[in-house]
């Protein structure tokens, strides 16, 4: 390292100093260099093009049709018709017009949409094909010159989906179609969203069924559906799953308002579910119902689909919300538990997320930004609930929650990240990495308002119960907070002193101090007071819990990450090397594949076994062959720490009791604000 700062250093002194020369020389060809030097202007900035029309709260007039075609399954692509009626002072007069595809979408927090798989691109207007022009800053925005009496424009383009995970989220498969609204639209510029109405239509595979939010409007022709207008606010919100093998399961509650879970899996076998299971779907309404006070839809549709082959998703709507699970979801029920929080967690976001929301996150249209300061409560809290709701619901146990409580404890307290990085600045990270595979996740920190957030609320919950004797908890401050305007799924906006206000208003206490010291002071340790206070503690054992069983099948990984620090996936490739473990003190990285363990070739079971044999203190150091590429090579660990897994301790009864189901009937009120 030194000796190329030394070279280019060097490099930089010759150049200065022959233009020193060049100024000072009186005549000859230095002369000549000090001519063109000097008649050389510095190059300037040109102007930035015109900025894309800012959105106004005003009616788009008329309704945009738009219709997709989702039956080319083999090449997967998806392809749209979208007639847009123009507005009057532009058929009067004329001129631009700005089309925009969605780039900031709800929910992932980020500028992630799919516009490198927009293609066909074609626009006419009265038969006439009509020549647009990308804006060279805003990629995402198309410029139409408009001819005068043109009332409307007919657009086709297409998405080209990813043929394989190489290439993308896979949204369409030779059984399954994921429709996100947000990837096949083009809208108009200069609007609120909510604004602007569409019409849309959707083209199905023969035979296909299909669960979304949207509502249909008339009866189906053929494949074809038509749905009844919405705003493109609510149309971006109503994604759709359709599926060859499809079940629908009632899950509503006595006050009548429809609540449905619609699964599609890769293979009909997968959707086999017992009543029992489908129960426990429906005690997660009831719950939550009961937790809220209150909801924020007319109707709610799960979309679930068990598959391997369309891309994973959790993706929270205000009626809806788009989730994916192992194919073994009900038919392995017993192993697959760790994947169960996820509908909970999903369904919790129409309350916090969809409906309360942090007033930096929302925006008036999808092309512009939104910055993520609140997502500590919209995905920590979120977090929270999800565990809490799946043990109530009895979609997990009690012990299967703790244990996960257990695991996230020990991986966010040993995180070397925290030392650097305020839990605040993680709030950036779907813009900074958008989930990209990072070389040292542990130290750089990746979307840690999740899971910290998690034991933030859970020490929020805990301390109200210390501090009211069990009068209050953080189900007061859930109903109260969440459960404004009942039946409204109107987005209500808030900010840091609100959800102080909030907390206070349940019990008084210095909760900003609390929350600042937190979210936004870096500290050594993750916030476990949760567990102290109501006497429980980390520790860890030889065994691994059922929970990382489950956890460590379900991705396909080996966990060695508090012993010597790393977990091995498939074909024993090193998924996560921990920052300051063993094996980063012996230079392993992640994407290494290990080979050989003391010179025999590597099994899970015998690594177990020599990490336990090397416990004694004249073990001998522990000999990795790892191969990088082409390369091989050697390390040797020395460690004595045995196997470790982390467990929680000591009394069970006050997480217990956060845990157990709440009773009461659910909520009758459906009264729309
Ligand atoms: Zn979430």
């Amino acid at each position: 390292m030194s000796l190329r700062i030394h070279f280019l250093s060097s490099a930089v002194g010759v150049c200065a100093g022959m233009l020193v020369m060049a100024a000072v020389a009186p005549h000859g060809l230095s002369k000549a260099y000090a001519a063109d030097a000097s008649a050389q202007s510095q190059p300037e900035p040109l102007p930035l093009p015109p900025s894309v029309p800012i959105p106004q709260d005003v009616p788009y007039g008329g309704t945009i049709s738009l219709k997709v075609d989702a039956t080319d399954l083999p090449r997967h692509i998806l392809s749209m018709q979208e007639t847009i009626p123009l507005p009057a002072n532009v058929v009067e007069k004329g001129g631009n017009f700005t089309l925009l595809y969605p780039m900031w979408l709800p929910g992932n927090h980020s500028p992630t949409g799919t516009i490198d798989q927009l293609g066909g691109l074609k626009i006419q207007a009265g038969g006439k094909q009509i020549s647009w022009v990308r804006d060279t800053v805003s990629v995402s925005a198309f410029h139409v010159q408009v001819p005068k009496g043109t009332h409307q424009l007919e657009v086709s383009y297409q998405l080209l989906t990813p043929v394989s995970p190489k290439e993308g989220r896979v949204v369409m498969t030779d059984v399954m179609v994921n429709v996100q609204w947000s990837a096949v639209s083009l809208y108009p510029a200069g609007y609120f969203t909510r604004q602007i109405q569409f019409k849309p239509q959707v083209v199905f595979p023969a035979g296909w069924s299909y669960g979304t939010a949207l509502r249909a409007d008339g009866a189906q022709s053929g494949n074809t559906v038509t749905f009844k207008p919405v705003s493109f606010n609510v149309l971006e919100d109503s994604p759709i799953f359709s599926g060859k093998y499809f079940r629908k399961f009632d899950l509503t509650q006595d006050d009548k308002v429809p609540v449905t879970l619609n699964v599609m899996a890769d293979r009909p076998e997968d959707l086999a579910a017992t009543d029992e299971q489908i129960k426990a779907h429906r005690e997660l309404v009831h719950q939550a119902n009961l937790l809220f006070g209150s909801h924020h839809y007319d109707h709610y549709d799960f979309l679930l689909a068990l598959t391997d082959k369309l891309g994973g998703i959790g993706l929270e709507h205000h009626q809806s919300s788009e989730n994916s699970g192992p194919r073994g979801y009900f038919t392995h029920w017993d192993k697959t538990f760790a994947a169960r929080d996820l509908l909970a967690h999903e369904f919790t976001h129409s309350w916090n997320g969809k409906y309360r929301r942090p007033a930096d996150l929302w925006a008036a249209n999808f092309n512009t930004p939104q910055r993520g300061s609140g997502l500590w409560v919209y995905e920590g809290q979120t977090q929270y609930w999800g565990y809490v709701l799946a043990a109530r619901a009895g979609l997990m146990t009690a012990p299967q929650v703790e244990d996960a409580l257990a695991e996230v404890a020990a991986v966010y307290d040993g995180r070397q990240g925290r030392t650097w990085r305020p839990l605040i600045d993680t709030t950036n990270d779907p813009i900074i990495s958008q989930r990209a595979p990072q070389s040292w996740r542990s130290w750089s920190r990746s979307e840690d308002y999740y899971s910290e957030g998690q034991l933030i609320w859970l020490d929020v919950d805990t301390l109200i119960r210390k501090l009211s004797d069990n009068k209050k908890s953080l189900n007061n401050f859930a109903s109260t907070f969440f459960g404004t305007h009942n039946g409204s799924f109107v987005t209500s906006t808030y900010q840091f002193d609100d959800v102080v206000q909030a907390l206070n208003a349940v019990q008084p206490y210095d909760w900003a101090t609390f929350l600042h010291q937190r979210v936004y002071d870096i500290r050594d340790h993750a916030p476990l007071d949760g567990f102290t206070r109501t006497g429980t503690r980390l520790v860890f054992t030889e065994k691994p819990s059922d929970y990382i069983t489950s956890y460590s099948t379900l991705r396909h990984v080996t966990d060695f990450l508090f012993s010597l620090g790393f977990s091995v996936g498939k074909k024993g490739v090193l998924a996560e090397v921990l920052w300051g473990s063993p094996a980063w003190q012996a230079g392993v990285t992640r994407d290494q594949e290990l080979v050989a363990v003391n010179g025999q070739a590597y099994d899970a079971d015998d690594l177990k076994d020599v990490i336990t044999a090397a416990k004694s203190k004249d073990g001998a150091p522990i000999s990795l062959l790892l191969r990088d590429g082409d390369s091989f090579h050697t390390v040797s660990i020395t460690y004595h720490g045995g196997l470790r897994y982390p467990h929680l301790d000591g009394k069970m009864d006050g997480l217990a009791a956060i845990l157990a189901p709440v009773g009461g009937q659910p909520s009758a009120a459906d009264h729309k604000e």
